[in-house]
């Protein structure tokens, strides 16, 4: 594997002004209000080849890149990534930012996106099996909390499934004992990327549940039994047991993040219970 640290522009490590900061080494830090220590991985810089490219959605791709052996990051992180001599490009640049949607122990690194048409997302779409890109990561700390007394209530609008993929594949691989609850909303089935997936780890974990809604299945293909209205109180309210307080994870486009955030505040749920990654862009 080749996968050796290289520097593009906007893309430099830190390594030189924190010692601290080696590719590949763990760092311990304390996080928030009666949780224990947790390992962080340290970001790096890294080359790293297009593996495979499949459909997950409808107009949505998943992209399998090589893993450098050594690295590490906790399920929930996110990496950027930056082309390397692309053919066009936009006022946007060459870089974005995409949650790992595969978990720690997997072999390659999985994003997912929609294709839509951006200079970007068509050099990504079109970038060859074998060809590189760089890496840098991982970044964010949309990580699960430590406290298993606590449930784990994840809100999922469309694409914001990603780093929740990653989360709850890797307790169901760990058998992690979290109470979880993922709210996943999308227009229509056709959208729902990785539902299978998810539904099938419903089965391998049984403190794992999920509560899908489609919003517009009148311009769906198929038939739809289950909920069908935007994620609100009420919806919360009859699915989660809130004693203990949950801790809340949303994740999606900017609209949906700080709708569901609103809808959170007005519950009463204080800010410290909420950890929220909005996907700039959309
Ligand atoms: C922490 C983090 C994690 C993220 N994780 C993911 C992820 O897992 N998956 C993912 O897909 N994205 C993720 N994103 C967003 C991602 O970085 C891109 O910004 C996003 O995919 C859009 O990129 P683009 O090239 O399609 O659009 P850009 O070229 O970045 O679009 C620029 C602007 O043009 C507008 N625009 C472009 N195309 C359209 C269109 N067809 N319709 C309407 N408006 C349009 C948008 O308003 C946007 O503001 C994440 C972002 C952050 C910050």
């Amino acid at each position: 594997m080749e996968c050796g640290p290289v520097v593009v522009p906007g893309h430099e490590t830190g390594d030189a002004a924190d010692p601290l900061r080696v590719p590949g080494l763990i760092r311990v830090r304390p996080v928030g209000r009666g949780e224990s220590m947790v390992a962080e991985a340290v970001e790096s810089t890294f080359e790293s080849r297009l593996l495979e490219r499949r459909k997950v959605a409808e107009r949505t791709n998943a992209f399998l890149f090589e893993k450098p052996s050594g690295f590490t990051f906790r399920a929930g992180q996110f990496l950027e990534f930056a082309l390397l001599n692309p053919t066009e490009t936009d006022a946007e640049g060459t870089t974005r930012s995409f949650s790992i949607a595969s978990a720690p122990h997997e072999e390659a690194l999985m994003i997912a996106t929609r294709m839509r048409d951006t200079a970007f997302k068509r050099q990504l779409g079109e970038l060859p099996i074998g060809a590189k890109i760089s890496v840098k990561g991982p970044f964010g700390d949309l990580v699960l909390h430590e406290d298993a007394s606590k449930p784990a209530v994840f809100l999922a609008g469309g694409i914001g499934i990603t780093p929740f993929r990653s989360i709850l594949t890797d307790a169901a691989r760990r058998q992690l004992p979290h109470r979880m609850v993922l709210f996943y909303s999308n227009r229509r089935s056709e959208d729902a990327t990785f539902f299978e997936e998810i539904e099938g780890l419903e089965r391998l974990n049984p403190n794992f549940k999920m509560v899908p809604t489609m919003t517009q299945m009148e311009n769906s293909r198929f038939s739809w039994g289950g909920e069908r209205r935007e994620i609100d109180r009420a919806m919360l309210s009859r699915r989660i047991d809130d004693d203990p307080h949950p801790v809340y994870y949303v994740a999606g486009p900017p609209r949906f993040v700080t709708g569901v955030h609103g809808m959170l505040r007005e519950t009463g749920i204080e800010e410290t219970d909420i950890r929220a990654e909005a996907f700039d862009g959309y």
